[in-house]
């Protein structure tokens, strides 16, 4: 599942919890009128107006509200962004409409805090500082209410600072929770670069950088699945000429230093859609897409060239390589496409090394 999914489905459960609150608090104005009502408290009379702005009121605009927030959250044209602000802001006024109806601002004037929570479940700083600063400018809306209305006892002031104090906590709260989702966010991205070095370094030969064989058949696999005759491929196979005699007459790290040394000239003179990789020992493959089989030849007669002109620090001899080149057509499997560039290499091998051979079906022998 993607990233867009799951997050819309996050946000589809928050609405739905709006949805619930909304409910909770119908419910509670509804019941609570009803007991009014049969318990025959006087400071509700007269009963018919609290009815309508006490509970069918704040019924309608919270239904209302609610609606639009979700109507707004499905619309496919609204940005992620948009749709979470709106989320918040039907919170904001739910709890608005509550702390209004009953003016029992002190306790209502807690719900603001829910705007906050949900913005820091969001996971967006903005949104966080938008929801603390309305939730902010509402407690200092309650207390000019208080200081105006009834002038501020020492008991609602502390209330009130207190209640500030604990909207600030969430505040710090939701702060800490967006920083500590960044820092797993970057630990996941640090992880998954890890695991893709790590399969890269899995694919690869490490004395020569190139991928190794078991690229190399993956790679064969897949290039001849996608095979479209409009782009040719080929595969050359390549063998350093007398490298045992090059082992024992300068040691083994003179001959890692020739297979590095090749490896590089090869790679140097690859493009995009080539791929380099060591086969095994001192053979190396390469396999060229979209290029002809005489352009192929040039690219490894220029390898070649390249290669036996460098004098190596043990010895002023050239080293030399043998090369068969094979196409890939529509009648080949991928057997015998291996097989034809193979056997080709020992073609050359058998005409005397040092030199660059295409298989005799594909091109003319070079
Ligand atoms: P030809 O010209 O016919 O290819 O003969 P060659 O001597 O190159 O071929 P041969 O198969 O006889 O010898 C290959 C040698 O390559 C034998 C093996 O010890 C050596 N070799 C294989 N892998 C490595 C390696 O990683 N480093 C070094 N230094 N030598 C290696
Ligand atoms: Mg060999
Ligand atoms: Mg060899």
């Amino acid at each position: 599942m993607d990233n867009k999914t799951l997050h819309d489905r996050f946000r589809h459960q928050l609405t739905n919890v709006h949805a619930i609150t909304v409910l909770t608090v119908s419910v509670i104005e509804i019941v609570g009128y009803i007991i009014m009502v049969i318990s025959g408290v006087e400071s509700f009379s007269p009963k018919n107006a609290y009815l309508w702005y006490g509970v069918v009121f704040p019924i309608v605009v919270n239904v209302i509200t609610h609606l639009v927030a979700r109507a707004i959250g499905e619309n496919p044209k609204v940005s992620r962004k948009r749709k979470n602000k709106c989320i918040i802001t039907a919170a904001l006024i739910t709890s608005f409409v509550v702390a209004v109806i009953h003016k029992e601002y002190i306790v209502t004037s807690c719900a603001f805090i829910f705007p906050i929570v949900l913005s820091a479940m969001f996971n967006d700083r903005k949104l966080l500082n938008m929801s603390f600063a309305a939730s902010v400018f509402i407690h200092a809306c309650v207390g000019a209410a208080f200081w105006i209305e009834e002038g501020i006892t020492l008991t609602t002031g502390l209330n009130l600072l207190i209640l500030l104090g604990f909207t600030f906590v969430s505040y710090l709260c939701g702060i800490i929770s967006i920083n500590f989702s960044g820092q797993n966010y970057i630990t996941i991205e640090s992880q998954a670069e890890q695991n893709d070095k790590l399969m890269d370094d899995v694919q690869r030969d490490q004395m020569t950088g190139l991928y190794n064989h078991n690229a190399f058949t993956n790679k064969l696999d897949e290039m001849i699945k996608d095979h479209s005759a409009e782009n040719a491929l080929c595969l050359v196979m390549v063998d350093v000429d007398n490298f045992k005699k090059i082992n024992d007459t300068y040691g083994h790290d003179c001959g890692d230093t020739v297979l590095i040394h090749l490896a590089k000239t090869i790679q140097k003179h690859c493009t995009q859609n080539d791929s380099a990789y060591r086969y095994g020992g001192e053979e190396f493959a390469v396999i060229f897409l979209g290029k002809s089989t005489d352009a192929v030849c040039d690219i490894m007669q220029n390898i070649l060239d390249e290669f036996r002109s460098y004098t190596f620090a043990f010895t002023s001899s050239p080293i030399t390589f043998s090369a068969g080149v094979a196409k890939y057509t529509s009648e080949t499997t991928r057997d015998t496409f291996f097989e034809q560039a193979d056997k080709t290499l020992y073609m050359a091998k058998h005409e005397g090394k040092n030199r660059v051979l295409a298989a005799p079906k594909s091109a003319a022998v070079r």
